[in-house]
């Protein structure tokens, strides 16, 4: 499949950086979102991480501005029949999302490949919005985009081989590495790691049998990890993990569910977030 053009529905955390991998690959770029704002935003956000690269001296002003060029921003959802590849990065919410599918399907090219980054639904819902269910694949990536390595391309029930097949080759034209999910299941392959690992160490720490500073150090020095759970937890936000954890209870099977622990329920409660609200398991007031 010959692609120019990738469509990004969604101009936030995700679709900029998405937005600007993909220019930095070569490709033409739609970037889409409701409101001009949002748009500007996303292009501003891919501008300033650009220019530092340049400042840095990791990158010409002339290879900056080509890439900028490659870029444009719309709120013209028809702006999308260009598009040779879509990944949609809109909020979510499962009903935005088959929405947003129902409208691409009226107006895109018919070979066009559908994919979304949604980091928990359901690929196999979402592609029942469309008449093409066979071209809608996960394409999960992390955050920040632009440095972080990994793709999980995640099958749904109805998604054929070639969209596997051409949605991982462009994972590695970004210059990223695919990992394939074969079944379309919560959590696809690091959440599904991460989250009972959180949960294992929640459950340490209330029981008083080591201290969250020596949890923290147990997974770093003992295995490797660049960051203790309670620290990537404060970093990722203390609402987003337990919204995960409880998504996992609600949608994994009877053996494999996981309660959420008390004290992070009340955590959260209490308003204390991780370090976007301040504190977590850890002050980051002083
Ligand atoms: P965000 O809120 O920063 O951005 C979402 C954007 O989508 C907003 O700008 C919003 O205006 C826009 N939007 C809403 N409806 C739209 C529509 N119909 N068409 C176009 N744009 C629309 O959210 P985000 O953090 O970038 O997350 C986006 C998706 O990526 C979600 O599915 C999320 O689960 C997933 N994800 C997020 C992360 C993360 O760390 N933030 C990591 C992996 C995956």
């Amino acid at each position: 499949m010959d692609i120019k053009t990738i469509g990004v529905l969604g101009a936030g955390v995700m679709g900029n950086g998405i937005a600007q991998v993909a220019s930095m690959a070569g490709y033409n770029v739609i970037l889409r979102d409701i409101e001009d704002r949002f748009v500007e935003g996303g292009i501003k956000n891919i501008d300033k991480f650009l220019a530092k690269t340049v400042e840095k001296g990791k990158m010409s002003a002339d290879d900056k501005n080509a890439i900028m060029g490659r870029i444009k921003g719309t709120t013209d959802m028809g702006a999308m029949k260009d598009a040779d590849f879509i990944v949609e990065v809109v909020v979510e919410v499962m009903n935005i999302k088959k929405q947003v599918f129902k409208e691409l399907d009226e107006i895109t090219k018919p070979d066009v490949i559908l994919s979304s980054n949604t980091s928990s639904m359901s690929l196999t819902e979402m592609a029942t919005a469309t008449k093409k269910p066979d071209k809608v694949v996960g394409m999960h990536f992390f955050n920040p985009v632009p440095l972080m390595r990994l793709v999980e391309v995640i099958r749904a029930v109805q998604t054929s081989d070639a969209t596997v097949a051409t949605t991982i080759a462009l994972t590695e034209k970004f210059g990223k590495v695919p990992v394939e999910v074969k079944v379309d299941i919560p959590g696809f392959l690091v959440n599904r790691l991460m989250v009972p690992h959180f949960i294992e160490a929640i459950k340490l720490y209330e029981q008083g049998i080591a201290s969250k500073e020596d949890i923290d150090k147990a997974a770093k020095l003992g295995l490797n990890y660049p960051m203790g759970p309670f620290e990537l937890m404060d970093l990722t936000g203390l609402d987003i993990n337990l919204h995960v954890q409880q998504y996992f209870y609600d949608n994994l099977p009877k053996e494999l569910k996981w309660d959420p622990p008390l004290a992070l329920k009340n955590l959260v409660k209490s308003g204390n977030l991780g370090r976007k609200s301040g504190k977590g398991w850890y002050d980051f007031s002083k």
